[in-house]
């Protein structure tokens, strides 16, 4: 049996899988602020597991973390995961003696590619490959070819959230003007949308029906974000599939109808982009999908790093 955490930044999805690739237990539980509250809370989600019928923390083999911010690479080390109040921890070191199994951290992203690849993989019609764009606070994907992540030179591959495809765009987080994320990153939206509510992109969506002029500029921006966020993994690694996760999702139809608006609107004006079929290639993962949590296991329970896979075959 193998453990894989979700950890979110306000709470935390953790699953044990069996050896057949079933989920035999699930929780949730609120995550901690600060590194020592966040290892306590990947501690306390584990042992909450083991209280799920069907769950034996004794049969489990390995545990596998998908936590925001970079994971520097060829270590454990998880960096600038600001919206956990982290900013460095070593989070193997801090939870792997109390759980007496191997443990791996992946940034959450990636491991949620790999999770929606593995359902999409149950289903029978596994893809080639595919890409997972995350619509949460920020924009982010992952690229998974053939079963593997693909990581890129130095793990940013996948971070489409910050090609700016508007220079006289509205100001990203990270100082350029138009990014993607600008346009479509929850937080972005929830920071422009003047308007306090709990869900503020809903918010949005409601206004822009009821015909706010700003939350139609809004809306539309985080569509055509999205669909440049299509376009780019198309255009650059020719996923046969993108599949689209993360809270912003939760609007479900609503958000995907704006989508494909956008995604037609380029192919009536091209025959290359028509070409494309991208509304074809377009997938909602299903709404409170374990795949983060789920991929953040095989992540755990995989032979190799990828790095000493990539090693193994550069030196044979
Ligand atoms: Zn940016």
């Amino acid at each position: 049996m193998k453990v894989g955490l979700d950890v979110g930044g306000t709470k935390t999805d953790a699953v044990a899988v069996d050896e057949a690739g079933r989920i035999v237990g699930r929780v949730r539980i609120p995550t901690g602020w600060g590194p020592d509250a966040v290892a306590q809370t990947v501690l306390d989600a584990v042992g909450a597991l083991g209280s799920e019928p069907g769950v034996a923390l004794a049969d489990v083999r390995s545990v596998g973390i998908g936590i925001p911010g970079q994971i520097e690479p060829g270590s454990d080390r998880v960096m600038h995961a600001v919206n956990l109040g982290v900013e460095e921890l070593d989070l193997v070191a801090a939870v792997a003696p109390h759980l007496g199994v191997p443990v791996r951290v992946e940034n959450d992203v990636k491991a949620a590619a790999l999770g929606a690849y593995a359902l999409r993989a149950e289903t029978g019609r596994p893809p080639a490959s595919m890409g997972y764009l995350n619509l949460g606070t920020g924009i982010a994907a992952g690229i998974v070819s053939n079963g593997v992540v693909w990581r890129g030179a130095r793990g940013t591959a996948g971070e489409v959230g910050h090609i700016s495809i508007d220079p006289a765009g509205p100001l990203c987080r990270c100082g350029q003007r138009g990014c993607i994320e600008a346009f479509a990153g929850g937080g972005l939206i929830a920071e422009r949308w003047a308007r306090r509510a709990a869900h503020p992109v809903r918010d949005v969506f409601d206004a822009a029906d009821a015909g706010d002029d700003e939350a139609r500029r809004l809306r539309a921006g985080l569509a055509r974000g999205v669909a440049a966020g299509v376009r780019v993994l198309v255009l650059t690694a020719d996923v046969d599939l993108v599949v689209l996760g993360g809270g912003v999702t939760a609007l479900g139809g609503r958000l995907m109808a704006d989508v494909a608006a956008e995604l037609s609107a380029s192919a009536d004006a091209s025959p290359f982009m028509r070409s494309l079929r991208l509304t074809e290639r377009v997938e909602l993962l299903p709404p409170g999908s374990a795949a983060a949590a789920l991929g953040a296991a095989l992540v755990g329970a995989a032979p190799s790093r990828d790095h000493d896979a990539e090693e193994a075959l550069a030196h044979g």
